[in-house]
């Protein structure tokens, strides 16, 4: 099925496009063309922007509670599109259905009304007793204003409404910018706004590159950028965010660790680090590709992970058993063979993979691989590849275990493995980074999402990513 699209979603409504030029997408696992839509130009990002500045004076001023009806009214349209939202990320970027299902078809409909709840429940003012005592502070939450959303290709629902929803429920307005590898469900999220009765304005989809979303970051009429995306990207951002004096939060890359202690049940770690490591064919920011293996075990560590990862099934990601599917593109691929090739010339061993699987002559494919031997200066052991790339590390205790996880420029994820839990959460307290797993990692709404050092700046989800929002006033009232 072609998915194509001939008007852009701003102030509430399908506006023509102001040039003819359009954006093509296509299937990572066939190559072909699956849609087109139109390619913005900055006169359409003004008009979003202007759109989205308009509807935020009305909608900043309906109750928390009547914003939050609006949000309900809204996920339940997305969730009736669950299907097709899911079908499509996995065509555009090859994801396997059973987590597009998931992450990309229920999840944004979940966080919606996870926002909702939580704004109806939140109290926005506090009236605090002056130290002084000769007074009161009424201390309040206000919302930032106009949000300009850019998100990347490889979770391109879940990551632009971990988003909107917050912005939405603090009573911000959001202009999206997707990937143009993925922007194809971004019209079935318009669409499912619009069918809500979202009041115009509020929520406005741009397409585009780069160069647009060079324009948006740094448009007057934005108040605050939320960005996921590449590190280099989120530098260029902060820059212009920084000159502007404007509020941003960066979610960006990653080369999170995978501590395996010498106590770990090997049978369940290597099961549990196909997911931990290689989700979404690694195309994923907090996946732990460095594993870290006890010196004492890793011969044995080694062969357990390449036999695991020899035995994922790689296949059409329209398939419920696939577990790797291709990568986003053909530049995507290129990228990942580069570290493959940068793996072997530096002399690390490949135990399994390395090439493209002999029975696809179609799609972005890349076998998954597994590196032992891996030095801890090779690049392999610290850029982020983003692929289905493993890179075994040997450890000689576990002080030495934790210093090479915190030897990274990235603070992102990361996961520890053991048979003693407890013992886990003292290793997790002392790895530098944002968020980390005891025996697996599960993205948790509920809870804060981010990274340190190069991985970023603030945080989504849970109750932080609502505060990230608002502009906090107070005001004195004298006794
Ligand atoms: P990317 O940085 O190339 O692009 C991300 C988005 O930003 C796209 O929409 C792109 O068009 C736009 N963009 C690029 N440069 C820009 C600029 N200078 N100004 C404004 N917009 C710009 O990243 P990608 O290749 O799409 O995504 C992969 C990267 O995203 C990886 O590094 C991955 O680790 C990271 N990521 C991070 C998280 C997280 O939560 N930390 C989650 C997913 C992906």
């Amino acid at each position: 099925m072609v998915h194509n699209h001939a008007a852009l979603y701003i102030d509430g409504d399908w506006q023509a496009p102001t040039s003819a030029d359009v954006i093509e997408v296509h299937s990572a696992a066939t190559e072909e063309q699956i849609g087109q839509v139109p390619a913005s130009t900055t006169a359409d990002v003004d008009a979003a922007v202007a759109a989205a500045g308009r509807a935020f004076r009305t909608w900043s001023a309906l109750t928390p509670a009547q914003r939050a009806d609006v949000l309900d009214g809204f996920a339940i349209e997305l969730a009736s599109r669950a299907e097709l939202s899911a079908r499509l990320v996995s065509e555009q970027n090859g994801m396997p259905i059973a987590i597009s299902t998931v992450a990309e078809g229920q999840g944004p409909a979940g966080l919606l009304h996870y926002y909702a709840a939580l704004i109806r429940g939140t109290a926005l003012e506090e009236h605090r007793p002056a130290l002084a005592g000769n007074g009161t502070t009424v201390v309040r939450k206000e919302p930032i204003g106009v949000v300009a959303a850019i998100a990347p290709w490889n979770f391109p629902a879940l990551l632009a409404m971990m988003k909107i929803a917050p912005a939405l429920a603090a009573g911000c307005t959001v202009v999206l910018k997707p990937s143009p590898e993925t922007v194809l469900d971004s019209f079935v999220l318009a669409e499912a706004a619009a069918a809500a009765g979202l009041p115009a304005g509020v929520l406005n989809i741009v397409t585009g590159g780069p160069e647009i979303g060079k324009h948006l970051v740094a448009h007057p009429g934005v108040q605050k950028v939320a960005f996921t995306g590449s590190t280099p990207a989120g530098r260029q951002i902060a820059e212009t965010c920084g000159r502007l004096l404007r509020p941003v939060s960066l979610e960006l890359g990653g080369k999170s660790a995978a501590l395996i202690l010498d106590d770990a049940d090997l049978a369940a770690t290597v099961q549990g680090l196909a997911t931990a490591s290689l989700i979404n064919t690694g195309q994923t920011c907090y996946a732990s590709t460095r594993v870290l293996a006890p010196q004492s075990r890793y011969a044995e560590v080694l062969d357990a992970v390449t036999a695991m990862v020899a035995s994922l099934p790689v296949g059409d990601p329209l398939d419920p058993s696939t577990f790797i599917g291709p990568l986003v593109s053909a530049g995507q691929r290129a990228r990942v063979e580069s570290y493959i090739e940068a793996g072997r010339s530096e002399g690390a061993k490949l135990t399994t993979g390395g090439g493209r699987p002999a029975d696809r002559d179609r799609g972005w494919f890349v076998e998954p691989t597994v590196f032992g031997e891996v030095g801890l200066d090779h690049t392999i052991a610290r850029e982020e590849i983003f692929g289905p790339v493993l890179s075994v590390i040997p450890y000689a205790d576990e002080e030495q275990a934790i210093a090479i996880a915190n030897d990274s420029e990235y603070g992102l994820g990361g996961t520890v493995w053991t048979s003693d839990a407890d013992h886990g959460l003292d290793v997790a307290r002392r790895v530098e980074t944002g968020s980390f797993g005891v025996n697996g990692y599960t993205l948790d709404f509920g809870a804060p999402f981010g990274g340190i050092k190069a991985s970023g700046l603030g945080r989504e989800l849970g109750p932080e990513g609502l505060f990230a929002y608002f502009n906090t006033k107070s005001i004195f009232l004298t006794d």
